[in-house]
């Protein structure tokens, strides 16, 4: 498959807490808006523990830039009720993507909601709105740390498009050949929606170990070895990690992927870096303004 004029560029933000925090996404989300992405998404901790924020964090992107924007929804914990009325929300607000998501409640939380997988989650968006939103599931190349096996969570995720899924986003890899395989993989079970990968630039590298762990996203060893050697020399590490992350989605884009999504924890620094080096099919003249900006 080969990149299409259809390349899509998304940014993941997530709600801030602090007034200072909100000042800074406004300035983050002004200046990404530039590169005309296809959305910004936006997430939200399961259990509702973001809810406030995320929706007053969808509604700000929403009044100040012009890109559309998709709210996470992660259904675990949550009453049928209680995302009837989100999904409602986000409807009037005018939104029309949702990221569904099961989520993980965090520890010491029961589980007491009414929906077990992202899947019936998006049964339930099906059910209650028809087609007015596009919806976007989760995927991961090197396999959900709950799966029981590789088949079977491809099998889960072919459940999320049977439901009514129209494409995925990964989990963050460093390894391109685990998002190749999987898309052959997938394609061995009759899932061929775009699977966008997700991006997560390298700011910190302790707290992305630290992150990786609990998400279950592999570093490769020579990965964490450069670091190591770069800990008291914070510029080294900096540029490697700007390198490593370059480097991947050049690959990506070389081998066909239909889009980057990137987690941006807020930042916009290192994607705009990355964009501007980066060769990326066409889609629109702002990138490739970006590129003599
Ligand atoms: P599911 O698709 O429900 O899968 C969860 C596990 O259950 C998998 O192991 C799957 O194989 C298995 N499974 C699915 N269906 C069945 C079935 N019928 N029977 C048996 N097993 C089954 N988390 C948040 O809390 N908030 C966010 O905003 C957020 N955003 C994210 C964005 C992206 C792009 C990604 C990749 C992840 C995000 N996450 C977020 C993390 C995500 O919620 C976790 O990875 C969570 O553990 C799984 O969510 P899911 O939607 O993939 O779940």
């Amino acid at each position: 498959m080969k990149a299409t004029s259809d390349f899509s560029i998304s940014f993941e933000f997530f709600p801030p807490k602090s007034l200072e925090g909100k000042e800074k996404l406004s300035s983050t989300a002004a200046r990404l808006a530039e590169v005309s992405p296809q959305f910004f998404s936006v997430t939200f901790g399961a259990g509702g523990s973001t809810r406030e924020g995320t929706i007053e964090t969808v509604s700000s992107l929403k009044v100040h830039t012009a890109i559309p924007v998709a709210p996470h929804l992660a259904c675990i914990g949550a009453s049928r009720e209680e995302m009837a009325a989100m999904i409602r929300h986000y409807q009037t607000l005018g939104i029309q993507r949702l990221v569904a998501l099961r989520g993980d409640l965090p520890s010491g939380m029961g589980q007491s909601g009414e929906f077990r997988y992202a899947s019936e989650l998006v049964e339930f968006i099906r059910e209650t709105t028809g087609d007015h939103f596009h919806i976007e599931v989760a995927a991961y190349p090197e396999f959900h740390p709950q799966a029981r096996n590789a088949p079977n969570d491809v099998l889960n995720l072919k459940k999320k498009i049977e439901a009514g899924a129209n494409s995925a986003i990964t989990q963050y890899f460093f390894n391109p050949d685990a998002y190749f395989n999987f898309l052959d993989y997938c394609a061995e079970f009759g899932v061929t929606l775009p699977i966008i990968p997700g991006i997560m630039p390298i700011a910190q590298f302790s707290k992305l170990q630290h992150f990786s762990n609990l998400c279950g996203a592999e570093i490769p060893r020579w990965i964490s070895e450069r670091f190591a050697a770069y800990a008291d020399d914070p510029e080294s590490a900096r540029k490697f990690g700007f390198e490593v992350v370059h480097e991947l989605c050049r690959q990506l884009i070389a081998g066909g992927a239909p889009g980057l999504h990137f987690y941006t924890l807020n930042h916009d620094e290192i994607c705009l870096e990355l964009l501007r080096e980066l060769d990326l099919p066409s889609r629109t003249g702002e990138i490739s303004r970006l590129k003599v900006l």
